[in-house]
């Protein structure tokens, strides 16, 4: 890793390239990612220093297409401007990627060390193809390091926040799943930002990201391909109605009552679940694209009959789907999966609502790979009386929950205003 520059011995060369891009933050190596910077504003480098526009396109085919790990390799581009281009930008953001495989080699769980020793995580899934359906590669990204919002049954919650991501180290994370697959020459086929963080909490980032994934000359996965998932961040969803279609949305409901919701995902406490399904509903009209919902699927908390009757009631005659997904197990809380035929009860009662809904297999259990659900392990193993706190907080909530009454906490600092 290169060591940071402080603006008295940085030259023009790496100031123009700051200017292209936020700064990613202090203490760390701070030339922004090349896959993160837009194509107007890498020509505008590239003319500055009196070179043909046509090294553009070479060094998208580098960033994008070929299997170059470092500038070192792209011998279609001149020594010089090599160079100047490895002093100005970072060609990975990502120094070092431990990765794991499970299911058979069906799920490899990557974990990304950044310039500044964040971790963050992606998942490949591989869904192999059969008689009615084409092989699929969903890989699942994160978008920030840690997550504010704090939900008690996320592993990511329960580290908090660290920082935002910035494009580039969004992108390389897929950058590195693209190159394992094409050593098979496979594809990735959908992108999911169900990782760790909260994407529309850092919106900027992510939408900067979808565009190069999106973009034809970049990555060129077509965007009815990508799926944002948020946990409800209102004026996010707002934001991105206006814009019209962008990807598909999906929103982690988890509960369909505000006392329960207040707890299982605390930024409720600021954006009710009423204002979430209303902004949801108006991105579906404003879109034509149908929202999914998520539900973390937990035992004896939000899978009971009077929720799935909630739920129907809530989402009746929108353009919707349902996901329910069974709970996978993490050490702060007391809480498991649904049985199988509780959930399998909730899905018959969505169902005969109209809505309709799909139980989901959790992939990549056994090495902590389900998406959202990443990084525990890394932030070592939690002490016991902490642990033991933390569950019972997490029960006491609950219980409260259950019986209807909202939570008085504070919304959690940095989900905004
Ligand atoms: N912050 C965003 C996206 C990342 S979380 C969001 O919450 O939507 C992605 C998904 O994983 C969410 O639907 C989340 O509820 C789910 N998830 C988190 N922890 C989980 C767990 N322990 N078991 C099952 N699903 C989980
Ligand atoms: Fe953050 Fe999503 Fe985890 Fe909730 S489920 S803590 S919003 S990453």
């Amino acid at each position: 890793m290169r060591s940071c520059d402080n603006a008295a011995t940085m030259t023009a060369e790496r100031r123009r390239a700051r200017a292209l891009l936020p700064v990613i933050g202090p203490g760390m190596d701070q030339r922004p990612g090349l896959s993160g910077v837009e194509p107007s504003a890498l020509e505008a480098w590239l003319a500055a220093r009196g070179e043909p526009g046509y090294r553009s396109r070479q060094i998208a085919d580098a960033v994008w297409r070929g299997d170059s790990t470092s500038l070192d390799d792209v011998r279609t581009l001149p020594t010089g401007l090599r160079a100047a281009l490895d002093e100005a930008f970072r060609f990975d953001t990502v120094d070092d990627t431990d990765v794991r495989a499970t299911d058979g080699g069906l799920t490899e769980k990557a974990l990304h060390r950044l310039p500044d020793g964040s971790l963050v995580e992606s998942v490949l899934m591989r869904f192999p193809g059969g008689t009615d359906r084409r092989e699929r590669h969903t890989l699942c990204i994160s978008s920030q390091a840690g997550c504010a919002v704090g939900c008690p049954f996320c592993a990511t919650g329960e580290l908090g926040f660290k920082r935002d991501l910035a494009a580039a180290e969004i992108l390389d994370q897929v950058r590195h799943a693209a190159r394992r697959l094409s050593e098979n020459r496979r594809r990735l086929t959908n992108i999911v930002f169900m990782g760790m963080g909260e994407p529309l909490l850092n919106l900027d980032a992510v939408l900067a990201a979808v565009e190069a994934l999106a973009d034809p000359r970049r990555f060129g996965l077509g965007a009815r391909h990508i799926t944002v998932s948020t946990s409800g961040v209102v004026p996010g969803i707002r934001r991105l109605s206006a814009m019209g279609p962008q990807f598909t949305l999906a929103v982690s409901l988890h509960a369909a009552r505000d006392s329960l919701r207040d707890v299982l995902v605390p930024l409720n406490r600021r954006w009710p679940v009423a204002e979430v399904v209303a902004a949801a509903r108006d991105h579906a009209r404003a879109t034509g694209r149908r929202i999914t919902y998520e539900v973390t699927m937990i035992e004896g908390i939000n899978d009971t009959e009077l929720d799935a009757r909630a739920m129907a009631d809530l989402l009746r005659g929108d353009l919707a789907h349902v996901n329910l997904i069974p709970m996978n197990p993490v050490a702060h809380t007391p809480w498991q999966a649904s049985a199988v035929d509780v959930i399998e009860r909730f899905a018959a009662t969505l169902r005969e609502a109209g809505i309709s809904t799909t139980i989901r297999r959790n992939r990549g259990q056994e090495i902590g790979a389900a998406c959202g659900q990443l990084a525990a392990e890394r932030a070592g193993e939690p002490a016991a009386r902490a642990v033991a706190r933390r569950r019972a907080i997490i029960v006491r909530d609950s219980a409260a929950a259950l019986r209807g009454e909202r939570n008085r906490r504070p919304v959690p600092a940095g989900v905004g205003e």
